[in-house]
């Protein structure tokens, strides 16, 4: 029997992980299998458990059940603790461990695969949410002149903040607060893409050197990256290399080797750009 692993999420038939780790045993030589498995809240943690009791080797946690992912293992990574929240899980010696890799995936995009390079950036994280919680650390090691949270719901924002305090300059505020401010990087970290709205954010935020970069992608340009382009944003970009990179972190934790991450995306991208073409 191949090594099992899973993606727990709730809905999850969407998700493009079992394709990106599909290719990526294929191209390390790796025997392993890698399925949806749909559970609610309620049933998350007995699913969970009774996955990993049967045998199972490996998990990719995502929305909603990131938090309790990071209750239910036996050990977190530093960075998982930071984030507050697991989106793998390795299982060894009967023991769950707890990762996240979805702040090292965003890293990895901007400047491996996007190349972007600054000296002391001026950043805007827009949402205070789990996906901005993971990328607090990675972009501070950025070693910005300012990371600026902003979020729809301010004290969330402000709370974070403060809570990340000690590992660089960090401010956080509400939308409006940003009127006549420039950034360098502007990370969307909201979900708001995923139903076609963008955050009320002020948009002289956004001038031609503005990098501009949606955690969310899609068929097609997000409604953040429509955005930033309107606005004449030097890149817009959205998150379809940040998913393929939080993937190989995952994978080389499971397996223990690094699959090559270029052919992966650019699989992704064409299939992306035939949805976007296709009528619905
Ligand atoms: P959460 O539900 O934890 O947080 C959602 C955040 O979005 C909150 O800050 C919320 O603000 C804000 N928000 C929601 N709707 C709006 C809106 N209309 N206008 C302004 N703000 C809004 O979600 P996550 O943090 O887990 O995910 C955020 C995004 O990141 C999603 O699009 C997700 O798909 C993406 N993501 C992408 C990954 C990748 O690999 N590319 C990995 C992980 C996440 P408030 O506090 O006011 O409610």
């Amino acid at each position: 029997m191949p090594d099992a692993y899973v993606l727990f999420g709730f809905p999850v038939h969407h998700s493009w992980s079992p394709f990106i780790h599909g290719m990526f045993a294929r191209q390390t030589g790796q025997e392993m299998s890698y399925r949806l498995f749909e559970t609610p809240p309620e049933r998350f943690r007995n699913d969970a458990l009774a996955f990993f009791t049967g045998g199972g080797a490996g998990a990719n946690v995502t929305l909603p059940h990131k938090r309790a992912a990071a209750d239910l293992v036996n050990e977190l990574t530093r960075r998982a603790q930071l984030a507050d929240a697991v989106n793998t899980i390795v299982c060894r010696d009967e023991c769950l461990l707890g990762d996240n890799t979805d702040g090292a995936g965003l890293l990895a995009d901007l400047t491996q695969n996007l190349k972007l390079r600054w000296s002391s950036p001026r950043i805007l994280l827009l949402g205070a949410g789990g996906a901005a919680r993971g990328a607090m650390a990675p972009l501070l090691s950025l070693e910005p002149e300012l990371l600026v949270i902003a979020n729809r719901t301010a004290h969330r924002a402000v709370a974070l903040a403060r809570e990340f305090a000690e590992l660089g300059p960090i401010a956080g505020c509400e939308f409006s607060k940003l009127e006549h401010r420039r950034f360098d990087l502007i990370v969307n970290a909201t979900s708001a893409s995923l139903h076609g709205d963008v955050p009320l954010v002020p948009i002289d935020v956004v001038d031609s050197t503005t990098t501009c970069y949606d955690m969310a992608y899609g068929a097609g340009d997000t409604a953040f990256v429509a955005w930033a382009k309107r606005l004449g944003a030097a890149r817009a970009e959205p998150g379809w290399g940040m998913l393929v990179e939080q993937a190989a972190e995952a994978f080389q934790l499971w397996r223990g080797i690094r699959p090559d991450t270029a052919p992966v995306l650019d699989a992704l991208r064409r299939r992306a750009a035939t949805a976007a073409r296709s009528p619905s």
